[in-house]
C-alpha cells in the first residue's frame, strides 16, 4: 500500500450537489470513469499531498474536527489504490519555463472572418461543463461579490476544491445540479450582476474564444459549443474588429500549438504552411454537403490535388461510399460504449443537462444505426450550421492534430460522423421533446459532450481501420480507375 498517499494529477475532484445529497467527484481523466465520495472522504483525500503518512492524515483530520482511525484510513487508501487514483510521495517541482517557450506578445491576432458572437445568455455553457477553472484572483473576487453563496464567504471549501490533484493553486467551482454555483435560474452569472463583467473568471471572459498557432498569426475562433456561436453566424459582422496582437489578450488565454509537420495519412505527411495554404482555400468552400466534404478530404488527401482541384471536389462532395458507412457503423458501436457510463452517473441528478444530453445521444446512435442512409441523405434544416462547422474547422486548422500522431484523414472521418450525429440528435431533440435551448443547435451539444466529456477518444480505437480501408479505396482506384 501506498505510504505516502498523493491524489493523481490525472484525477479532477469537483463538487456535485443535488437536493438529496452533495458529493465529490474523482473524474478520472485517464479512465474516463467518475468515482463519487463523500465530503468526509474528500477531507481526508485533500490532505493527500504525498507528505503524510496514515498517522499524518489522522491528525490533519483530528485538526479538522473530522475524526477517522487508522484502519478506517489504511482501508479508504488501499480503496483509491485499486482504483488507480494515487500515487506515491511529493511531485517533482515543475522545470521554469525558458526562453524559448515564451510568447511572442507582437505576434498579429487573426480572427474569424465576418463573426461577432451575440451570447443568448441561455447559460448553456455554464452547465454542462465538469471544469469551471477559476483562479485565486477570480476566487477572490466571487467570494468577496457572492459570500453568500453557500456561505462561501467564510470558507472557500465550502464551493471550490482545487483544479487538478489537490494542491493547485487553481480552482473548479461546484456544480448544482450539473450547474455552476454562481448561475442564476434565470440563466444570469450571479459574480457578473453583482461585480459587473470584469468580476467574473476569466475563463468566462474569454469563452467561447480559442486561439490557434498559425506561424505567422494567432487565430482567433470561436469553441463550436454553444447554440449562440451557431447563432451569430447568421448574421454577418459588419466590421472587422480593429486589428489586435498577442499583447492584447488578457492573462491566461492559452494557445492551441499544432504539430509540425502534419501527419496528413498513415504514409504522407506535409508542412504546416503547405496544409494551411489548402485548408484556407477550403474555408471558403460553399459545400452541397459537409458530411460528404470531410469524406472527400479523408479520401484525397494522398491524391497530391492542387487546391483549386481539391476545392471542386469538396465543394460538390455528397454522401459516403459503402466502405465509409461500414466505419460509421463501427464508430457508432464505439461511442456507444463511451456514452453509456456517462449516461449511468448515478449520482447526477436527472435535471443535470449532461445526463440528458447523454441519454439523447444513445437514442440519437440507435437512430443512426437503424437508418444511417436516411441522415447521409443530407443536412436538411442544418445546413446552415454544417456550413459553419466546415467553415471554422477550416479556419482554425481544426484537421491538423494538437498533440500525438492522429492524421488528418482520421479527424476529417471524426468530423464528418460528428456531424451525421448532430443530425440525429435534432431528430431525437424534437420527437423527445427536448424543449431546453441547448437543443436548439444538436451539433453543439455534440462537440461540447466529445471535448468535455472525453467522448471524442472514441476515435482512438478505429484509426487504424480508418487509414486501412482509405488506403485500400486509393488502391482500388489506382488499379481500377473506373
Ligand atoms: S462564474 Fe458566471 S459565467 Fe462563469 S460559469 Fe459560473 S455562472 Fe457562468
Amino acid at each position: 500500500m501506498k505510504h505516502r498517499p498523493r491524489l493523481s494529477a490525472h484525477v479532477l475532484p469537483r463538487i456535485y450537489a443535488a437536493s438529496q445529497h452533495s458529493y465529490v467527484v474523482l473524474y478520472d481523466t485517464e479512465a474516463l470513469r467518475s468515482h463519487p465520495v463523500s465530503r468526509r472522504a474528500w477531507s481526508c483525500i485533500s490532505a493527500m499531498d504525498g507528505t503524510r503518512d496514515v498517522e499524518g492524515l489522522a491528525a490533519f483530520l483530528t485538526a479538522r474536527g473530522t475524526d477517522a482511525s487508522t484502519e478506517e484510513i489504511t482501508g479508504f487508501i488501499s480503496e483509491l489504490e485499486s482504483q488507480a487514483l494515487v500515487e506515491e510521495g511529493v511531485v517533482a517541482p515543475r522545470a521554469a519555463i525558458t526562453e524559448e517557450s515564451a510568447v511572442d506578445v507582437d505576434r498579429r491576432l487573426e480572427p474569424l472572418p465576418r463573426y461577432a458572437l451575440e451570447c443568448d445568455g441561455a447559460g448553456s455553457c455554464c452547465r454542462f461543463y465538469p471544469s469551471i477553472a477559476f483562479t485565486p484572483h477570480d476566487v477572490a473576487k466571487a467570494r468577496s461579490h457572492c459570500p453568500d453563496v453557500e456561505d462561501s464567504g467564510q470558507d472557500e471549501r465550502r464551493v471550490f476544491v482545487p483544479l487538478i490533484g489537490v494542491e493547485s493553486p487553481m480552482r473548479a467551482v461546484a456544480l448544482r445540479d450539473g450547474r455552476c454555483n454562481y448561475l442564476e435560474p434565470d440563466g444570469a452569472c450571479l459574480v457578473h450582476k453583482r461585480g459587473g463583467a470584469a468580476a467574473k473568471p476569466i475563463g468566462c471572459n474569454l469563452y467561447p474564444s480559442r486561439f490557434v498557432d498559425a506561424g505567422h498569426s494567432v487565430r482567433l475562433l470561436p469553441h463550436l459549443e454553444c447554440a449562440c456561436v451557431f447563432r451569430s453566424a447568421a448574421v454577418p459582422a459588419a466590421t472587422d474588429p480593429a486589428p489586435q496582437t498577442m499583447r492584447d489578450l488578457p492573462l491566461g488565454a492559452s494557445v492551441e500549438r499544432l504539430e509540425s509537420p502534419v501527419i496528413l495519412t498513415a504514409t504522407l505527411a506535409a508542412s504546416l504552411a503547405e496544409v494551411q495554404a489548402t485548408f484556407d482555400a477550403l474555408s471558403e468552400v460553399a459545400c452541397t454537403d459537409c458530411v460528404g466534404a470531410f469524406l472527400q478530404i479523408a479520401r484525397q488527401l494522398n491524391a497530391g490535388l492542387s487546391s483549386e482541384a481539391l476545392a471542386k471536389l469538396v465543394g460538390a462532395a455528397e454522401g459516403a461510399s459503402a466502405f465509409e458507412q461500414e466505419l460509421f457503423t463501427a464508430a457508432l458501436e464505439a461511442l456507444e460504449r463511451r456514452v453509456l457510463p456517462l449516461s449511468k452517473e448515478e449520482w447526477r441528478s436527472p435535471k443535470d443537462l449532461v445526463l440528458v444530453t447523454a441519454n439523447a445521444l444513445l437514442m440519437a446512435i440507435d437512430v443512426l444505426k437503424a437508418g444511417l442512409a436516411e441522415f447521409l441523405g443530407g443536412p436538411g434544416v442544418y445546413a446552415a450550421d454544417e456550413a459553419f462547422y466546415f467553415r471554422v474547422q477550416m479556419f482554425g486548422l481544426g484537421l491538423c492534430a494538437r498533440s500525438g500522431t492522429r492524421s488528418s484523414r482520421v479527424l476529417a472521418f471524426d468530423r464528418a460522423f460528428r456531424l451525421l450525429l448532430g443530425r440525429a440528435l435534432g431528430v431525437v431533440s424534437v420527437l423527445a421533446e427536448l424543449g431546453d435551448p441547448a437543443f436548439k443547435c444538436p451539433l453543439s451539444l455534440v462537440e461540447a459532450a466529445m471535448r468535455g466529456y472525453g467522448l471524442g477518444v472514441y476515435v482512438r480505437e478505429l484509426e487504424p481501420a480508418i487509414e486501412a480501408a482509405f488506403s485500400a479505396a486509393e488502391d482500388g482506384a489506382a488499379l481500377n480507375p473506373c
